[in-house]
């Protein structure tokens, strides 16, 4: 920057702060700085990788720091500056003006600063910047004199009256854009750069006239006055509408505050041997270990930010000033080294002097994180030089590589999503229920979906709700939009076990499925018409947006090894057919934590032998219909059990209310009443007067409390006995093929009194006893129960008494607990989101707080009763990272989650292990072996 003897000048001379005050202003200039990283909290990201590049001697403009201490006295305060702050701020610029042997507000060489935004984690463009403070009316001609240049002088004048009286004095910065657009007009001048010094001094003219009419007050020419408002401004975008909507969407907590960061302004707009820039270490797209980034000749940071000029890849610095360049080059690896991670770098250049304004982690695909991450474990850039063992070195790299990535983010790295640059408005929104997203024509009617399909084509099935006898549609979909339901609906639970798209609960949508269309506010969407729905975000798009692949990266199987070997709570998937078996393996699930056996009867052909069970009169025809079953059972056991290949299975016996594999009750009416008024088919009608009849009777006010899961086994006996049979055949099966089986774990649902228990786990015992006498294949099993109803937990010590393991299913222990309904959440969830009546979606966060207690309380008790008691969880938040967390903290020996979350509980399981060591898994002692000759 131009440089100046220092001299003295009364108006910024700051009074000594006084002994006990806090302190506020931290300086940093010259290879010295008071702060450092460590003080994050304090100084903000900015501030504080400031303190820490000066004190590494990075050439840094010199400047100072105003606490988030001083905000958050600001802010309490009613917007008044604490006690001492204002006598440390004069202070701060006392010495930064002795830094650079400039002064604020001098005639002929003036000071200018930047006042610059910095919380503690990044929120890129959301709070205010003002750069070039200090200019006025005198002190404009100075800089035009004292720099040969006058065009630049009012150009940097006409830009700080804009950003000024946009962050501080509240004025749009359109109303000075469109004045400027006149001035350009006028001029005949292309770009900004085209206009020349008298037009730029006409145009500051109009833009004072404009402060003047808008505040009724002159614009402000006192620099400290200046300086005191962009402080509050900049204070004051903490709460700006965007950055308390910014910190709601990315959890980040409203009382960190901001910090202020005051530095002298480095001018990359002198010439042709200026410019300014943004580098990132790595590529942050695809983390290829490459220089990558962007520069601007002759350019101040927002003109790159603007977009006005196209920059040039940061190559070409090399070419126009290779010094500059190798100095970069040398920093942005110093820089890399020193923080262990991909840096992204702005920096200035002032007539051929490189200045570096900001580091910061780079934000990075997920993609990238991983390859960084298992790229600077080999490059040994995470080596703990201090650990001499190499092995334990090793170790440490891991785990820093690790804790590097977003478990959540690897959603994006193993389903198809939607291309980031995509831009788009949606239509509605509903649940974001998975992480894939899909393009299709809408569709209403589920065999339609399965037509279309066959056709090749893609749909999305829109429903108001979606229940077994849509299963075939919603599989041949690419994706499924459901206006009511939870995100532990069904269709939220099977599409996510497919890894398919599915947005649930968009309360906007009105499927008018008779009149072939739905409507999202004012939009009509017909059958036929394309839409994209992002999984990730809930979102539904009109028309086909880009969608991008998953793809499997060594990097990301190296990580996954890594995670496996790191982590001590396992991870298992909730799979229901061989296929999903085999997907659950390929992402290194290390067993099967639920089989929801029900789903094994969606398929076409099974769907009304089940349907002829369920309208049975008697338990003889019940047992017809059920013997009918078991052949299909007993195949897909064998197909789970060749998949798993020795790893453990659990199977859970049946649990779905029954009416939902029932034809729909209105459909029926309408055929009956139709065939009652025409009198014919009395065949037919007879037969759907007994449907009628059977659902009539099965149909319950609150079916998620009624007869199912263990109530339904304990009355219709039949059912479960087939089912055990069923599974103890096809073990013996596969092992008298010589493929290795473990013991199957059967598993009891619902169970909420010791009775229930001892009943169904007698009833187990007998019938796999009796299946592998006859088989006569040597084949163990044990008989645990899920954790599903509160009173299981409370009794948990003597539920133990009977069973070999417990799973929490935590869907319907936090439908019990919290009483909301697993599918009818989604009517008043988004209000309560968003009015944080609740922080997240119980479905999907883990409740540590209440449902949480009762899971301690449940793996406390039974651990009483059987010391090695074996304890998982397969409710849908086996796959979320914090509940992931918890499981492991409360000493859950696996997670069990669908198979395209398996990665990530994986590494959400190593982070846990790495942040709450725990020893090794308990031995599987509890597995009861038992041998028949
Ligand atoms: C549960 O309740 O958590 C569970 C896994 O069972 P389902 O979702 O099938 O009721
Ligand atoms: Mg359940």
């Amino acid at each position: 920057m131009p440089r100046a003897t220092p001299h003295r000048r009364a108006r910024t001379k700051a009074p000594r702060p006084a002994a006990r005050q806090p302190k506020y202003v931290y300086s940093f200039a010259n290879g010295k700085a008071d702060g450092s990283s460590a003080l994050r909290h304090l100084l903000g990201g900015k501030g504080c990788e400031l303190a820490e590049m000066t004190n590494l001697g990075v050439p840094v403009p010199p400047g100072f720091t105003i606490t988030t201490d001083a905000w958050a006295g600001y802010s309490s305060g009613g917007r008044k500056h604490p006690a001492g702050l204002w006598g440390q701020v004069l202070a701060g610029m006392a010495r930064l003006e002795a830094a650079v042997g400039l002064k604020l507000g001098d005639a002929a060489k003036p000071l200018l600063v930047s006042v610059r935004s910095g919380a503690r984690a990044s929120m890129p463009g959301m709070m205010d910047t003002v750069l070039n403070l200090g200019l006025n009316d005198r002190t404009v001609i100075g800089l035009a004199r004292w720099t040969k240049n006058e065009r630049f002088a009012w150009d940097c004048y006409r830009r700080f009256i804009t950003i000024f009286s946009d962050v501080a004095l509240g004025i749009e910065r359109r109303a000075f854009e469109d004045l400027l657009d006149r001035a350009k007009a006028a001029a005949h001048a292309k770009t900004d750069a085209d206009l020349q010094a008298e037009p730029l001094k006409a145009l500051v003219a109009e833009f004072k006239r404009l402060v003047q009419a808008r505040t009724g007050q002159p614009f402000p020419q006192d620099p400290p006055e200046q300086l005191k408002l962009a402080v509050n401004a900049v204070f004051d975008s903490w709460v700006a509408k965007k950055a308390v909507d910014y910190r709601r969407i990315h959890r980040l907590p409203d009382d960190w505050g901001t910090a202020v960061t005051v530095m002298a302004m480095v001018f990359g707009n002198l010439g042709e041997r200026s410019g300014t820039g943004v580098c990132f270490t790595r590529d942050p797209s695809s983390g290829e270990r490459r220089f990558f980034g962007e520069f601007l000749i002759n350019a101040q940071g927002e003109d790159v930010v603007a977009g006005i000029r196209t920059p040039q890849p940061i190559a070409t610095l090399k070419d126009s000033m290779p010094d500059v360049y190798d100095e970069l080059v040398a920093i942005k690896d110093r820089l890399e080294r020193h923080y262990h991670d991909m840096q992204d770098i702005e920096f200035t250049v002032q007539e051929g002097r490189l200045f570096i304004l900001q580091t910061r982690s780079g934000k990075r695909t997920a993609a990238a994180a991983v390859r960084i991450a298992v790229e600077m474990v080999r490059e040994g850039l995470f080596d703990d030089r201090r650990v001499k063992n190499a092995s334990e070195r090793r170790d440490t790299a891991i785990h820093t590589a690790l804790q590097r990535v977003e478990p959540a983010s690897l959603n994006q790295l193993l389903v198809k999503t939607v291309d980031p640059r995509a831009q788009y408005t949606p239509i509605a929104r509903g649940l974001a229920a998975t992480p894939a997203a899909a393009v299709g024509k809408v569709v209403f009617d589920p065999e339609k979906a399965v037509e279309m399909a066959l056709r090749e084509e893609h749909v999305i099935l829109v429903r108001h709700e979606t229940s077994p006898e849509d299963v075939a549609g919603m599989h041949a979909a690419q994706g499924v939009l459901t206006s009511r339901g939870g995100l532990t609906s069904h269709a939220a639970v099977v599409a996510r076990g497919w890894g398919k798209s599915c947005v649930v609960g968009a309360g906007d949508v009105i499927v008018e499925e008779e009149q072939g269309l739905f409507r999202a506010g004012r939009t009509v969407v017909r059958e036929g018409q394309v839409v994209t729905l992002n999984g990730a975000t809930g979102e539904v798009v009109m028309g086909a947006l880009p969608l991008v692949d998953p793809k499997l990266s060594a990097e990301f199987r190296q990580l996954l090894d890594w995670a496996r070997a790191a982590s001590t709570t396992k991870v298992r998937a909730n799979a229901d057919t061989p296929a999903d078996a085999s997907k659950a393996r390929e992402f290194e699930a290390e067993g099967i934590g639920l089989v929801r056996t029900e789903h094994m009867f969606f398929k076409e052909d099974r769907i009304p032998i089940v349907r002829e069970m369920i309208m049975a009169r008697d338990e003889q025809a019940r047992r017809k219909a059920v013997d009918r079953l078991l052949p299909f059972q007993r195949e897909d056991f064998i197909g789970i059990f060749t998949a798993m290949n020795g790893f453990p299975v659990t199977i859970r016996l049946l649990d779905p209310p029954l009416h939902e594999f029932l034809p729909s009750y209105r459909e029926v009416l309408e055929e009956y009443t139709r065939l009652d008024a025409l009198g014919i088919n009395p065949a037919r009608h007879q037969e759907l007067g007994a449907i009628k009849a059977r659902i009539e009777a099965l149909v319950e006010a609150n079916p998620m409390l009624g007869h199912r899961g263990c109530r339904l086994g304990i009355t219709f006996p039949e059912i479960y006995e087939m089912q055990v049979r069923a599974i103890m055949e096809a073990a013996c099966e596969v092992a008298k093929r010589g493929v290795q089986v473990k013991p199957p774990e059967i598993m009891i649902p619902l169970t909420g009194t010791v009775a229930e228990m001892k009943f169904t786990r007698d009833m187990t015992v007998r019938m796999a006893d009796k299946t592998v006498g006859e088989m006569g294949v040597k084949v163990g099993y044990s008989v645990g129960t899920m954790i599903e109803v509160p009173r299981a937990a409370l009794i948990a010590d003597k539920l133990a008494d009977h069973a070999d393991f417990f799973s929490f299913g935590t869907n319907d222990l936090t439908q019990m607990t919290f009483g909301y309904s697993r599918d009818d959440i989604g009517k008043f969830l988004p209000f309560y989101l968003e009015r944080k009546v609740l922080t997240d979606d119980p479905f999907a966060v883990l409740d540590q707080e209440g449902v949480g207690e009762l899971i301690r309380i449940g793996i406390e008790r039974g651990r009483r009763t059987k010391k090695d008691l074996k304890v998982g969880i397969c409710g849908e938040h086996g796959g979320e990272p914090a509940s992931v967390e918890f499981c492991h903290r409360v000493g859950m020996d696996y997670v069990s989650c669908s198979p395209y979350m398996v990665p990530i509980a994986w590494l959400a399981s190593a982070q846990a292990q790495i942040k709450e060591p725990r020893r090794a898994a308990r031995p599987r002692s509890a597995v009861r072996r038992k041998r028949h000759a």
